[in-house]
């Protein structure tokens, strides 16, 4: 017999889950409403979304040429000013879900770039929360994603400054900061990385140091469950599953199973793994 607990933190951030409650509420009240993009990167959220009715489409054109389209709702990564302002000049009523972190981090890369100092992103290159704070940059702006690109970085830059995509590593972002103060003595850096994917890890962390077995949910395709998973794993014996039928039995041996879940993880989903867990502590 074992006995499960759940990390203090686990699933969904606040954004995402302000993002995900709001954007049902809105399909109840406008019918005509697309979302931009999926909500998250997690098929359940996904679905749930679809099934209150809301499409979710890519391509901004796609919303401006269909007249049929009169509201669009914009998800918590956020989008470009150059984007919001087509959506409004094509008269679409927008909701605009974008996370207030993002926003800050929107706001501050407008203000920097404003008073002339070119930005450099840590993030990843098709990440839609990067490429909307690209929109604010009115200088010189460049993403990089690893430690080779950060050394093979020697373009002059005027007063430079490096932020990065909330979600990214600390360790790595620390890691990037020395990297680039070796050919830019003069870096500014501002730590714009969210608290919230980090104390999620940090709470399964604590919880991994006293379970026999972990299990990590979320959907295989979301950058910050692998995070947690591929630290967790480090720590404890540890399944990364997406659904509960995942998980067929457990060992004898295990006495406690601890759970957590990624940011984009939603409840139902971690509810329908206890339930299979408590199934099982029954047979
Ligand atoms: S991880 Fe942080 S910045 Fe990103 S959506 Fe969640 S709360 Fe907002």
């Amino acid at each position: 017999m074992f006995d499960i607990q759940i990390a203090e933190s686990a699933g969904f951030c606040m954004g995402v889950k302000n993002a995900f409650n709001k954007a049902l509420d809105i399909a109840k009240d406008y019918p005509q409403t697309v979302i931009l993009g999926d909500i998250v990167h997690n098929r359940f959220a996904v679905d749930e979304i679809a099934k209150s009715g809301l499409n979710v489409v890519e391509d901004i054109y796609e919303i401006l040429n269909n007249p049929d389209i009169k509201n669009v709702i914009i998800r918590a990564h956020g989008i470009t000013p150059q984007t919001y302002n087509l959506l409004k000049e094509n008269g679409k009523r927008v909701f605009d879900l974008t996370c207030p972190i993002v926003k800050k981090v929107q706001l501050l890369t407008k203000q920097l770039s404003n008073e002339g100092h070119d930005i450099i992103i840590f993030g990843k290159k098709d990440h839609p929360e990067v490429l909307g704070i690209c929109g604010y940059c009115s200088t010189n702006f460049i993403i990089i994603s690893s430690d080779e690109e950060a050394k093979s970085l020697t373009v002059p830059l005027n007063s430079p400054v490096l932020i990065s995509q909330t979600t990214m590593n600390k360790d790595s972002f620390c890691k990037i900061q020395e990297i680039l103060y070796a050919n830019y003595p003069m870096l500014k850096v501002h730590n714009t990385l969210c608290k919230n994917p980090q104390r999620t890890q940090d709470a399964a962390l604590k919880l991994a140091n006293q379970v026999d077995l972990m299990v990590v949910i979320g959907d295989k395709k979301s950058s910050n469950t692998h995070s947690l998973y591929e630290r967790i794993r480090t720590k404890v014996s540890t399944l990364f599953i997406e659904d509960c039928d995942e998980i067929i039995s457990i060992d004898k041996s295990v006495k406690l199973i601890g759970l957590t879940a990624g940011c984009s993880t939603p409840n139902f989903q971690i509810e329908s793994v206890v339930k299979k867990l408590q199934d099982l502590q029954k047979e």
